[in-house]
């Protein structure tokens, strides 16, 4: 249990490191460096989840958005949305699906996608961050089963965590996708789950998983992050603190305070060092509200690049329809990356991304997610749950690539705008069409599948900023990134930067565990350079 405080327990409000956000990065490096002794203070705007049966209320969470920021963002074209985004401690993770991937060797490489576009390299390789994905995997317990997803690492060490069982209709599609020479894999799933004895399993794989919070504290998220590195006295932690601005000494090199709102207050501590982690929307924001006389286009941006190659997937959640009731309650166990680098049948040497399952579609989630095209009320409950107990619910993922257009920017009110062009759609739809190709050749074998002949495919508007990045980029050269291999901003002798807005190119692939990895690695660093 977390004791709230109000206020910096350091009489001179002055800490070695300050972090901003308690989700996916921030949490998971305040607890790796919570035993090194240093004082550690987490500023996070976002307060306690309460725990409380609403918690796995599909109607709650989807239709009444009770945990949603109560936020409206403007799209390129002037239109108001409200982003699918959540401001409390443990950040994301609350609600995230806790499909816990490492990108692929090649995604950290130059890559070029249809039409001659490039998926640039990153500054750091995959064998810098292999050491720390395995960490990162123990640490958030991924389940997996190593080797058996086609694009993976093979030489990186087994799970610790033994793989999810697949439901009985997951088994049969599985089998009938094996027959066609393709090869699902098991889902790596961070969740606390007994495999070897259910009965006594935190996690009871129930249906309320990926997009709630989970009533049993059996899903590996940033609250458990941040519960661990608050065992240390060392750590403090300010919720409903949103940090409004940095500023600089007057020669624009370092941070000097940490300028935070809390109870209506504005508020002010110092920080050695500064480490953002706000996630990427939010931290790029951040940077651009603080621009000053020595950084006037935001903080950190003499290379023009804060806010800017945004990235959130070119993603389409393809729901697959069948007759007969789908008798699952815990389906997201399997996923295919046979598509990942092109197409197996050799006519698309490009990359095409990849395919998982989605979570139990209950009818009022449906009706939650239908909303943007027709207010839920016109969905009556026994029709919405109907449909839903006979979806097989899939996430069809395509790289988006960086593009400099594609930005974070604030409004003259101080809110944030974001643009947004859709890329590599080629690619997308071949995938989508592929998929629905091998979904309807096993439904010819496979009697579960009898019927999955309608495919219904919707590609994710804007709101769906799950899996934003790349507004803060890595990069060797300052001209045309904000922050360096180490994750120092190259214009802040004191600021670095851990979530997911630091990375290169997006992958096709979930970014939480690069973002825990990655954040493991610059707190070696942090360590290293600052605190010996
Ligand atoms: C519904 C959903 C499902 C998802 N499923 C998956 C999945 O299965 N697998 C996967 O890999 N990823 C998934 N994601 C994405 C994943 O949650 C994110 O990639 C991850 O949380 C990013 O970590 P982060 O540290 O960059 O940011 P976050 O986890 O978003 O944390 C940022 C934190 O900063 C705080 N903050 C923001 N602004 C300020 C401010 N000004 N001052 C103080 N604090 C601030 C926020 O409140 C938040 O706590 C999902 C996301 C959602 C929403
Ligand atoms: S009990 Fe398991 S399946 Fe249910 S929300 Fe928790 S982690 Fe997810």
């Amino acid at each position: 249990m977390m004791i709230k405080v109000d206020e910096p327990k350091r009489a001179d409000n002055s800490y070695d490191l300050v972090i901003i956000g308690s989700g996916a990065s921030g949490a998971t490096l305040a607890q790796k460096l919570a035993s090194s002794g240093i004082s550690i203070l987490i500023l996070e705007r976002g307060e306690h989840l309460p725990v409380e049966s609403e918690n796995w209320s599909p109607r709650e969470v989807f239709i009444k958005d009770r945990y949603k920021a109560d936020e409206n963002w403007t799209d390129r074209k002037g239109k108001k949305f409200q982003p699918n985004i959540h401001y409390w401690v443990g950040g994301n993770t609350i609600f995230y699906g806790a499909a816990l991937y490492r990108f692929r060797k090649g995604d950290f490489e130059e890559t070029i996608h249809y039409g001659g576009n490039t998926s640039p390299p990153w500054p750091i390789s995959y064998t810098d961050l292999a050491p720390y994905y395995t960490e990162a995997e123990n640490l958030w317990q991924v389940h997996g089963n190593r080797g058996a997803d086609p694009t993976d690492d093979t030489k990186a060490p087994p799970y610790t965590y033994a793989p999810l069982k697949h439901d009985p209709e997951i088994a049969r599609i599985k089998s009938h996708l094996t027959m066609q020479g393709l090869q699902p894999f098991e889902m790596p799933i961070a969740v606390e789950r007994n495999v070897k004895d259910p009965l006594n399993s935190p996690c009871i794989r129930c249906r309320t998983c990926g997009g709630f919070p989970c009533l049993r504290e059996a899903k590996s998220d940033g609250r458990k992050m941040v519960n661990r590195a608050m065992k240390f006295d060392n750590v403090e932690l300010l919720s409903g603190a949103k940090v409004t601005r940095l500023h600089t000494n007057t020669s624009g090199t370092d941070i000097t305070h940490v300028e935070y709102i809390k109870n209506g207050e504005t508020c002010k501590v110092r920080g050695d060092v500064v480490v953002l982690a706000a996630g990427a929307i939010n931290s790029a924001a951040l940077l651009l509200a603080s621009a000053n006389d020595k950084h006037q286009s935001g903080l950190a941006n003499g290379s023009d690049q804060v806010g800017r190659n945004y990235m959130f997937h070119t993603a389409s959640a393809t729901l697959s329809f069948a007759w007969p009731r789908v008798e699952t309650s815990f389906p997201k166990t399997m996923a295919i990356n046979d598509f990942y680098w092109g197409d197996p049948d050799g006519e698309f040497d490009f990359p095409m991304g990849h395919i998982q399952l989605l979570e139990y579609m209950n009818g009022d989630v449906l009706r939650g997610q239908l909303s943007g095209i027709m207010p839920y009320w016109l969905i009556p409950k026994f029709i919405a749950d109907a449909i839903g107990q006979r979806l097989i619910p899939f996430l069809v993922m395509t790289e988006d690539l960086p593009e400099a257009r594609n930005r974070v920017r604030l409004r003259q009110d101080g809110s944030i705008q974001l643009d947004y062009w859709h890329n590599n759609l080629v690619a997308h739809k071949r995938l989508i069409k592929r998929f629905h190709q091998v979904m309807h050749k096993a439904g010819r074998m496979c009697h579960c599948l009898e019927g999955h002949r309608a495919q219904m495919d919707g590609i994710l508007p804007l709101y769906g900023t799950a899996h934003q990045c790349g507004t803060l980029r890595m990069g060797k050269d300052p001209a045309d990134s904000v922050v360096n291999a180490n994750g120092k901003a190259h214009q802040i002798e004191n600021l670095y930067v851990v979530d997911t807005s630091v990375f290169v190119s997006s992958s096709a692939v979930n970014p939480a565990l690069t973002a825990i990895a990655n954040s493991l690695r610059v707190a070696d660093i942090i360590k290293a350079e600052c605190f010996t």
